[in-house]
């Protein structure tokens, strides 16, 4: 999508600070960081959100999970991470494309805020 800022990091039009890159896949370290580690993962390809996973897009999504425990392993994430996606104006979705935050290095609390 023409005026995505996902779209536009994964194109390599708006720079980032790479984590872990494939064909299909990016992982970028997110610019208002809420731990230690806290990095972006997304798909090359816009997905608006987790609202829109289907059959046909849900491959990515478990290859983008498959990165999650690469990216997490070579980060030393040894102790734990947390995975989220907010998908929505309620759960706090401030970028439309399908992205998950990958956060470690500190403890969480549960249930979320
Ligand atoms: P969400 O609010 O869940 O949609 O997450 C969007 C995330 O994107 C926020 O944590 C922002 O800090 C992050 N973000 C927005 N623009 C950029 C950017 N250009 N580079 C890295 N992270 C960004």
């Amino acid at each position: 999508m023409s005026d995505c800022i996902f779209c536009k990091i994964a194109a390599g039009e708006i720079p980032s600070r790479k984590a872990y890159e494939d064909e299909t896949v990016l992982a970028f370290y997110d610019l208002d960081p809420q731990a230690p580690t806290h990095v972006l993962v997304i798909p090359k390809a816009h997905i608006p959100s987790a609202a829109a996973i289907t059959t046909e897009n849900s491959a990515m999504v478990a290859h983008i999970f498959e990165v999650i425990a690469k990216v997490a392993d070579e980060l030393g994430l040894k102790e734990g991470f947390r995975v989220v996606s907010n998908c929505g104006v309620s759960a706090g979705q401030s970028v439309p494309h399908l992205h998950f935050h990958l956060l470690g290095g500190r403890d969480f609390t549960w249930p979320p805020g």
